[in-house]
């Protein structure tokens, strides 16, 4: 048998790994699914299901066409200036794990990566296409996974629970976290909006964190029409609008538009644990 950095989420233990399952001292016990990844959500967790599988897929054809890919580069900088050779880089709300997987097959350090949503859809394709990382269902609120395990976590685009990030993650480990920046996508919201707002660039992780560098990253990319559709229903709730202005979008043969980052990076400053 063995040792996981994972616990249970039913009572604390550490869980076990076999070929199929893991389990925990005290009997509880979650099955692996077919794709390899765990279900680890207790029941307080279920009237919670995370993003669709329209929007999962949509992501993920996005994602893999490269458009956000000055993005995924400059995490593999980030992750090798921060971390170091063996390290456990922890993805918070993983959705179909395109960034770890981008960081683990392109940095020059060996990581050994664990990647948790709450989106069963999405961790689904995460195990498919990551096989060798290591995929569960959880809720930010609550981690199955051991207290100071992570080295670095990263965090994209989700909402943040600093309580339980740093708990997980190791005293003066590094949580990397991206938000997006003023302008990002900004024609596509032209389109869309009469008057559109820049994003106010404003994090809400807090304490124990302490920012150490905050890197922005800007490119122009031209979506197809595919790419168009695409970050529509990737993001369902962010571009909520009237039904002509994203037919109007829907109709567009492609389309040019700034996208940005702001990769703000964290040291974890807990006293505790
Ligand atoms: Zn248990």
């Amino acid at each position: 048998m063995d040792k996981t950095i994972l616990i249970c989420p039913v009572c604390g233990e550490t869980l076990f790994l076999e070929e199929k399952r893991v389990y925990c001292s005290k009997g509880h016990s979650f099955d692996k699914a077919k794709e390899g990844y765990f279900y680890l959500i207790t029941k307080q967790g279920y009237s919670l299901s995370g993003d669709s599988a329209e929007s999962v897929r949509a992501r993920r054809e996005f994602l893999n066409s490269g458009y956000y890919s000055v993005l995924a580069k400059a995490l593999v900088e980030a992750v090798e200036k921060y971390g170091k050779n063996n390290d456990v880089l922890t993805d918070v709300c993983c959705g179909e794990g395109y960034y770890s997987g981008y960081i683990k097959n392109n940095s020059s350090l060996e990581l050994s990566v664990t990647g948790f949503d709450l989106s069963k859809a999405a961790v689904k394709l995460a195990a498919k296409a990551y096989p060798e990382n290591l995929f569960y269902t959880a809720n930010i609120s609550f981690i199955p996974q051991k207290t100071s395990s992570a080295d670095i976590m990263l965090h994209s685009f989700a909402p943040v629970h600093n309580a339980e990030f740093s708990r997980v993650l190791k005293k003066e480990g590094y949580l990397i976290d991206v938000i997006p920046s003023k302008r990002h996508l900004w024609q596509l919201k032209e389109v869309l909006y009469e008057k559109p707002y820049e994003n106010d660039e404003k994090s809400t992780v807090g304490e124990p964190f302490r920012l150490v560098e905050s890197i922005t990253v800007t490119e122009t990319v031209t979506l197809d029409k595919n790419g168009v559709k695409n970050v529509l229903f990737m993001t369902p709730y962010a571009y909520k609008t009237a039904e002509n202005a994203e037919k109007k979008l829907l109709e567009l043969e492609s389309l040019t538009t700034e996208v940005g980052f702001v990769i703000n990076i964290y040291k974890n400053s807990k006293d505790a644990f």
